[in-house]
């Protein structure tokens, strides 16, 4: 088998460049290790920019997106018992922010893909990239039983965390930075209409808590808990009687509903450089991951991607490496924007552990001057938003 640019990984990153590749002519082929079920259904993002909205958009996947994404210009901050809203589109210009969950977001580039007649491979297994740093690098890989060779110009590596790509670079070549927090998100998605029609941000002595949607008939909430936590300690009506708590106010209550997922993600903070070896690009979450206080995974994947088509495409067209080489350092300032953002709301809203006094104070501190200075919710609105230029 041989293509222009092998992409390992069906995620929102490699989904996303292939279309993007496609409308410019590049072929592709994308490997994917689970089934196309499984994809479809992995709940995860749900909050994405104005640029990712724009880029689907302009990409020819935004259509579904425009019927059914919740257009948002404001979040709000919850704490000492009262709830300030941050006007994003009044600080930023008329920017906001659109919810549409990822498993909607990967249904739609699914769609768009098989459209092409491209290849999008499912239940591939045994995937390794070899020859990076040659001219010739090539895909191994098993499916439906037998063994492949994909020879390539380019190999995309978009698959995730936990994905091959990463593994197979040199280690003496790889930085990493991370930081994991000791505490994580318990997370359910629930069959009743959100209470408030924006996301709820709640900072409490009990610990942070979440009010988000997917839809307006389905509520997305979180608690904070201990990263080990086992959730068989998490009945429904445990977590409902927290949610109660934590975001409770006088003369306000949360509707429950049925609890049709739940689960436990740890946060961690975490960054490789560079972003490239020889013909090995890593894109999303194969290169970094943000805790999802600041909704920025998804985002930041997508943004990977558009710059790497860019260069893909002026590869091919002009015979230019300029846009290739630059890849990793332009992708980096984003990524470090987006860790600094994650991080800091993430710190700010979290009890910290041991319940710290001095860090509660200056947490609480933090909060009054984001809802009470513009200049201060000016600079979380635009980051929530999507900076345009970092
Ligand atoms: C539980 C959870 C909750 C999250 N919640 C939020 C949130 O609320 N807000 C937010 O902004 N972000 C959130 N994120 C992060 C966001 O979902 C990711 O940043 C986003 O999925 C990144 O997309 P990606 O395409 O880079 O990676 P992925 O979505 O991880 O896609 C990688 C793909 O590669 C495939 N793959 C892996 N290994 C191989 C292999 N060896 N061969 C072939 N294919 C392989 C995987 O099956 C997967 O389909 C969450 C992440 C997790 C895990």
């Amino acid at each position: 088998m041989r293509t222009q640019v092998a992409i390992i990984g069906a995620g929102p990153a490699g989904l996303t460049l292939a279309q993007l590749l496609h409308l410019e002519g590049i072929e592709s082929v994308i490997l994917e290790n689970r089934s196309r079920e499984y994809v479809e259904a992995r709940v995860r993002a749900g909050v994405l920019e104005q640029g990712v909205v724009d880029l689907f958009t302009e990409a020819g996947v935004g259509e579904r997106m425009a019927r059914e994404g919740l257009v948002h210009d404001g979040i709000e901050l919850q704490f000492a018992g009262e709830r300030h809203r941050i006007d994003m589109a009044a600080l930023t210009g008329g920017k906001a922010i659109t919810v549409y969950g990822q498993t909607e977001v990967v249904k739609d580039l699914i769609e768009a893909r098989l459209a092409t007649g491209r290849p999008l491979l499912f239940e591939v297994d045994d995937v390794r990239a070899e020859e990076l740093e040659s001219e010739r690098p090539r895909v191994l890989f098993t499916h439906e039983g037998a063994q492949h060779v994909l020879d390539c110009d380019m190999i995309a590596g978009c698959d995730g965390f936990h994905g091959v790509c990463r593994p197979t670079i040199p280690a003496s070549v790889l930085r990493t930075f991370s930081r994991e927090y000791p505490f994580g998100w318990l997370g359910i998605l629930a069959a009743v209409a959100p209470s408030n029609d924006e996301l709820v941000y709640a900072h409490h002595e009990r610990g942070f808590a979440l009010l988000s949607l997917r839809s307006p008939e389905i509520s997305r909430l979180y608690v904070q808990c201990r990263p080990d936590e086992d959730i068989a300690e998490w009945p429904d009506a445990r977590i409902w009687e927290e949610l109660q708590i934590r975001l409770g106010l006088p003369g306000w209550t949360l509707a429950e509903g049925h609890v049709l997922e739940k689960g436990i993600t740890p946060m961690r903070s975490f960054v490789t450089e560079p972003m490239r070896h020889g013909r090995l690009f890593l894109a999303g979450d194969a290169a970094h991951i943000v805790p999802p206080t600041g909704a920025k995974g998804l985002n930041l994947a997508i943004h990977d991607v558009r710059l790497l088509a860019e260069a893909l495409t002026e590869w091919y067209g002009a015979g230019s490496e300029r846009l290739l080489d630059s890849y990793s350092t332009d992708c980096l300032r984003r990524v470090w924007r987006a860790e600094h953002f994650s991080w800091w709301m993430t710190t700010m809203l979290h009890r910290p552990e041991g319940d710290d006094p001095f860090e509660v104070r200056l947490q609480e501190s933090q909060l009054r001057y984001v809802t009470s200075s513009r200049a201060a919710a000016t600079t979380l609105a635009e980051n929530y938003v999507g900076l345009d230029t970092v």
